[in-house]
Formats: structure tokens, C-alpha cells, sequence
């Protein structure tokens, strides 16, 4: 495993290929009060580049060409939130994209536990610490061990979609799933617009 750490930006020419895995490392969980302050890319290879944004600078040119890219599948745990992050502060839509915890909860129905750390447990026996999730990520100097638990979340996304790729399509799901997927955008848009609470199907 290599970490590459970034400022602002990914450095031009970097090439994640077909998908990247994405994460991103907050203040906190508010959309309007918690900035981005790393995002974390995998092209599944056991390499990780993590973009640092201390500077607040976000104008970060080729980390938004590749998020924005039609032809690069972005994967996430919990699309919902990354994607709102990215518009927020990116401005793109980071898609087409893939929500691992989406998927799971559309074919493992027969358990409530969705987390990173269960799918990587459960799916395909990895063990992974969830010990750095609540450290301060705005810190000029990130620690190696916040370096490398940042990683460890996006690491693993490639193999968990192949896993759940596998029982979406046993459980007849995948358009399901797909049709999910292409409503976070949008999901991320109610979010950041007041409906976070609101469930708008609900009668
Ligand atoms: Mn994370």
C-alpha cells in the first residue's frame, strides 16, 4: 500500500482508470457548517491519493475533471453525504457513482448493519478500525495514523461492489440499485436545500 499526499488538488495526470473510490474527511456531519477537509481516491489497487485541503482553496481543476468525468464510475459508502460535500464545495456531480451501502441494504435484508467496517468484516473478511472517524480533520498536520485509516476507507470499495454486484443480480435488485444511485444527486440536493429530515414519499 502507498499513500500519496496531496495539496488543493490532485497533481495533473494521475489516472484512476474505469472507477475510482472516493471518500471525503469533514468537520463534522453538517452540510452547512462543516468544511471539506480531505478527500481520499483509490483506483482499487491498493494505492491511495489523499487530497489535503487546509488552504481552503477548492478550486482543485483536475480533482473536479475526474469527479465530474462521464466515463469514470465514482464509488462510495454512503454516497449521500460525499456527494453533498463535493457539490457543496466542488461544484460538480460526482457521477456516474455506486453506493456500497445502498446496495447492501437492497440485498442484505436480513441484517441492519450497514457499515464500512460490517461489509468489509462480512463480505470479504477485512478487518478494518474505525478508531481515527471522529479525530480533528482540519488539522494542518494530519497524523500517519489519520493518513492511513482515511485510506482505509476507500481501499476496499472494489472489492465490496464486486461482492454486492453478485447478490444484486441473484436477488433480480440491479436496476433497483441503479435507479438509487442516480437519485443521490438529488437526494444530496434536498439535503442541502432543507429536506434533510423529510422523507417527501412519505404520506
Ligand atoms: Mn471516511
Amino acid at each position: 500500500m502507498a499513500l500519496h499526499l496531496h495539496y488543493d488538488d490532485l497533481p495533473h495526470g494521475v489516472d484512476f482508470g474505469p472507477s475510482v473510490a472516493v471518500d471525503t474527511e469533514t468537520m463534522g456531519l453538517s452540510l452547512v457548517r462543516d468544511r471539506l477537509c480531505l478527500m481520499q481516491l483509490s483506483a482499487g489497487d491498493g494505492d491511495c491519493h489523499l487530497v489535503q485541503f487546509f488552504g481552503r482553496n477548492y478550486a482543485a481543476p483536475n480533482l473536479r475533471a475526474l469527479l465530474s468525468d462521464p466515463n469514470v464510475e465514482k464509488l462510495f459508502h454512503f454516497a449521500r453525504f460525499d456527494v453533498a460535500m463535493i457539490q457543496q464545495y466542488l461544484e460538480v456531480d460526482a457521477t456516474p457513482l455506486y453506493c456500497t451501502k445502498i446496495a447492501s441494504k437492497l440485498v442484505r435484508t436480513f441484517t441492519d448493519r450497514h457499515g464500512l467496517k460490517d461489509l468489509c468484516r462480512d463480505l470479504i473478511g477485512v478487518e478494518i478500525s474505525k478508531q481515527q472517524q471522529s479525530s480533528d480533520w482540519g488539522a494542518e498536520t494530519l497524523t500517519q495514523d489519520q493518513l492511513a485509516y482515511a485510506a482505509s476507507d476507500v481501499l476496499h470499495l472494489h472489492a465490496l461492489q464486486a461482492r454486492l454486484d453478485v447478490l444484486l443480480e441473484r436477488e433480480g435488485r440491479s436496476a433497483m440499485a441503479r435507479a438509487c444511485f442516480d437519485f443521490i444527486p438529488w437526494r444530496a440536493r434536498l439535503d442541502r436545500q432543507g429536506w434533510d429530515e423529510v422523507d417527501i414519499f412519505a404520506h
